[in-house]
């Protein structure tokens, strides 16, 4: 039977605005107001909506399971510090949950039964290991993370009523969307949406980028240049013909900003909790949206909370939805947090380190911990080599081997010369020796999906 009129809440009914504005200031007057919070406020903020959550959390079966077996509940949760005291989880335990619930595990807090009552949309992650894991998001959650996104938009030089193309794919993944919501809706930015260079070739969007003096192009900081690389066999010059303003790509800082001519500020977000933390213009790490966020970092091996300052995992609890929990989340994403002090932004929001690799990539080599990401830092220390790299650890007889495969556009003569001097580094630094192979620019695209992800894969494990 369908329902009627008035038998169902339709979005923007489910809803208050005003509400949802005071507890997440879109930009610009975030950044007038609560980027500038003292401290105390901070915490105080974050202390009272981590109890709600971790209330809803408990009535959903996956979390409701692994408190109790842990013998943790919500009234333990008495201070920020009595966080972790509260099991984190990982991405294999998302990926039980949806083979013994499937299509949706039994980690969500909304419901497709219920979509008449509180409408929800569905996003999948982009299934770079393994199956894709669907997360609900309710109105209130897609409102809100958009904000989050509009501000970090904002902050890295996106303007209310500019033009921006969005060169994300649109499809089960929540980029494009997630984009998409926060420039319309918060920004009131006027999005192309082109989508790919498959969907919309190279050329056509460079046309476009031209023809509206759009003021940023969102896709991967690769794929961004070689659009620069399009628009010169076009005739056009990157710098003077077009408006870019903003630089919202992951990529080479140096050869963007080059390129462009506008700043890159880097930022980190994912899939299930939209975006987390931007870089302020002081580029002195990436200020978190506490008004939205915990954010911990925990040792990858025993996911127990590191001192600031360490490297490790970063553990996330998202204060900010209605619908799935996030809590306690540890991704498995590098990352440093810095003690919290006050930014000469005038920020008093902790700062985190920018993505700094994968947490389960981590290969212990002859005793040695290395992460492909470090090995691919140091290999590529030489003017000789492109920024991009590939790391494979494979197995020899009964030994562990890794190798970093490197792009070189020098003569073929210097191959061997530029490997060694690699090798060399790497032992040196690492204490163990990897083996380095030199291929030529594109080479390793297929291997590093460079062009369509992003996040470009570095590193595959091909033992046993
Ligand atoms: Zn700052």
């Amino acid at each position: 039977m369908a329902a009627k009129a008035g038998e169902f809440r339709r979005p923007f009914e489910v809803v208050d605005h005003a509400a949802l504005m005071r507890a997440h200031a879109p930009p610009p007057e975030y950044f007038d107001g609560d980027w500038l919070q003292p401290p105390d406020r901070i915490e105080a903020l974050q202390l009272e909506r981590l109890q709600a959550r971790c209330r809803r959390a408990y009535q959903v079966p996956f979390f409701r399971r692994r408190w109790d077996a842990a013998g943790v509940g919500p009234d333990d949760l008495r201070s920020l510090d009595d966080l972790s005291r509260f099991p984190a989880y990982r991405v294999d335990d998302i990926r039980k949950s949806i083979e013994a619930h499937p299509p949706m595990g039994d980690y969500q807090g909304a419901s497709i039964e219920n979509a008449l009552d509180e409408p929800v949309r569905v996003f999948m992650s982009g299934a770079t290991t393994g199956a894709p894991r669907p997360t609900l998001y309710t109105q209130w959650d897609r409102e809100a993370g958009a904000i989050l996104m509009a501000r970090a938009l904002y902050l890295q030089g996106v303007r209310p009523g500019d033009v921006v193309l969005n060169a994300w794919a649109y499809s089960t993944h929540n980029g494009a969307f997630a984009f998409d919501e926060a420039l319309h809706k918060w920004l009131n930015c006027v999005v192309l949406t082109t989508g790919t260079g498959n969907v919309t070739s190279s050329r056509r969007q460079i046309e476009l980028a031209h023809q509206y003096q759009a003021t940023a192009i969102l896709t991967t900081g690769d794929y961004l240049l070689h659009l620069a690389d399009v628009a010169r066999e076009m005739g056009l010059d990157p710098k003077k013909d077009f408006n870019i303003r903003a630089l919202p790509n992951i990529g080479d800082r140096a050869k963007l900003e080059e390129t462009w001519g506008a700043p890159n500020y880097q930022s980190y977000g994912f899939h299930e909790v939209q975006w987390v933390s931007v870089e302020c213009p002081e580029r002195q790490g990436l200020h978190i949206f506490e008004d939205a966020f915990v954010v911990q970092i925990v040792d990858p091996e025993t996911g127990e909370p590191v001192p600031d300052g360490e490297p490790g995992s970063i553990c996330i609890t998202e204060i900010y939805k209605t619908g799935s929990p996030q809590f306690r989340y540890d991704i498995q994403d590098l990352s440093v947090l810095y003690p919290r002090e006050r930014c000469a932004c005038g920020s008093w929001l902790r700062r985190m380190g920018p993505f700094a690799g994968r947490g389960d990539n981590m290969v212990k080599l002859r005793g040695v911990n290395v992460w492909p990401e470090a090995i691919g830092e140091i290999a590529l220390d030489d003017p000789r080599l492109e920024a991009d790299y590939f790391v494979r650890a494979t197995r020899e007889g009964n030994r562990d081997e890794m190798v970093v495969h490197v792009v070189s556009r020098a003569d073929a003569s210097l191959r061997d010369d530029i490997a060694r001097a690699a090798a060399d580094r790497l032992k040196e630094r690492l204490g163990v020796r990897i083996a380095v192979e030199v291929a030529s620019p594109g080479d390793l695209d297929t291997w590093t999906e460079l062009h369509t992800s992003p996040k470009p894969k570095r590193f595959r494990d091909e033992r046993d």
